[in-house]
């Protein structure tokens, strides 16, 4: 019989990269994925039981804060691990002078795997700057990607006020010639339309904010405008990044009635978007579920779909090898309700709350303690391992 350090037994694995969809035990050693099967024949040094919950690959958030002075930014793990997330992306926080201070002071320290959108604005997202031309020098952006690709995606360019491209644009740029990708917040201006944001963008470039009431995703009819269809259909991806002012119902709703979901699920986290609309992974992916998204698509587009759009393919997924991040998720049901940007609520019948998390083999959040021994026959104990 085979051996494993951690076993998560009897739960129900959704893993869309390998078409898994039913109840499986997950095997882990050496903080890799040792065997996803029914009813493995292992012996483990740990195993939890995880019956009537849903087994997935750690969840991947590809738009919060987690450094920048200004706009309420949240140390990583406290926000990440305990719902489920064990990847996040940084989506602008550091800009090209202050990269390395990020990378030593979050990056690194971080339980979380952390990635980094590096801001166009050299100053990163701290105000002022950020509506400062002068700041927004591509190559230097360029330059900051590619010095750190182990932690640096792409570029990033937000909250920008000003008549002119220098900040979209810029990001675009950069991302050009550091070949990876930008990721844009936008305010469409009379000068720079967001029809032409879309055409600026490459495939693989993302508008995120896509539910946001600022952004003319829909025309006055609430259809779809067909420069976004094109958008879409040329590669060009659509993030949630839901924010503390960017996801409304109103527009949510027609929009995936009409079939147009976002590409990837994420929260925008920072220190007001945990509030009144808290929006954490778990509670964003139930705003879907609440609005007919199903179960296995809300999973998908919060792993796989966002470790593909992110250019790292080895995340995301449960295939024996891949680094062992795991979200054990309980999908509640019961009459609940949810809270947009715009603090309108929906009524839900489902919210999913994360019940364990691991991170590399190692279990970092057990809300219910289901990985620890009972305390009445753990003798005299100490810290148990
Ligand atoms: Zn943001």
């Amino acid at each position: 019989m085979a051996a494993c350090d951690l076993l998560l037994r009897g739960g129900h694995v959704i893993d869309p990269k390998n078409d898994l969809d039913g109840i499986a035990d997950v095997a882990i050693s050496d903080g890799t994925i040792q065997a996803v099967g029914v009813d493995l024949d292992v012996e483990a040094k740990r195993s939890v039981d995880v019956a009537g919950l849903y087994v997935t690959p750690g969840l991947i958030d590809i738009h919060v804060h987690v450094y920048g002075g200004y706009n309420g930014w949240l140390f990583p793990d406290q926000h990440s691990l305990p719902n489920g997330v064990t990847t996040v992306v940084d989506t602008g926080g550091p800009g090209w002078k202050d990269i390395d201070d990020c990378i030593e002071t979050i990056v690194k320290p971080a339980s979380t795997r952390v990635y980094i959108l590096v801001n166009i604005v050299g100053a990163g997202m701290i105000g002022k700057p950020e509506q400062d031309v002068t700041e927004m020098i591509a190559e230097k952006c360029a330059e900051a990607v590619q010095r750190y690709p182990e932690h640096c995606i792409g570029t990033k360019a937000a909250h920008f006020g000003g008549p002119g491209w220098e900040s979209a644009g810029g990001a675009i740029e950069a991302a050009r010639m550091s070949d990876s990708i930008a990721m844009i917040d936008f305010a469409p201006k009379p000068t720079r339309s967001y029809e032409e944001l879309l055409e600026r963008m490459a495939p693989g470039d993302m508008h995120t904010h896509l539910y946001a009431s600022h952004i003319p995703l829909l025309d006055e009819d609430k259809k779809i405008n067909d420069y976004v269809w094109k958008a879409r259909e040329r590669g060009v991806l659509f993030d949630t990044g839901h924010g503390g002012g960017s996801f409304w119902f109103r527009i949510a709703v027609p929009a995936m009635e009409q079939g147009f979901p976002p590409d990837t699920i994420s929260t925008d986290l920072h220190k007001s978007s945990r509030m009144m609309a808290n929006a954490t992974m778990p509670a964003t992916m139930s705003k879907f579920l609440a609005m007919g998204m199903s179960l296995q698509e809300v999973i998908f587009r919060s792993t796989q779909r966002s470790a593909e759009v992110i250019r790292h393919p080895e995340l995301g997924h449960l295939t024996p090898g891949a680094e062992a991040d795991v979200a054990v998720l309980d999908v509640r049901e019961g009459d609940f309700g949810f809270v947009d940007s715009g603090r309108a609520r929906m009524a839900g019948r489902q919210r999913i709350e994360c019940e364990l998390t691991v991170r590399a083999g190692r279990v970092v959040w057990d809300l219910n303690g289901r990985s620890r021994p009972d305390w009445s026959g753990a003798g005299d104990y100490k810290s148990l391992e």
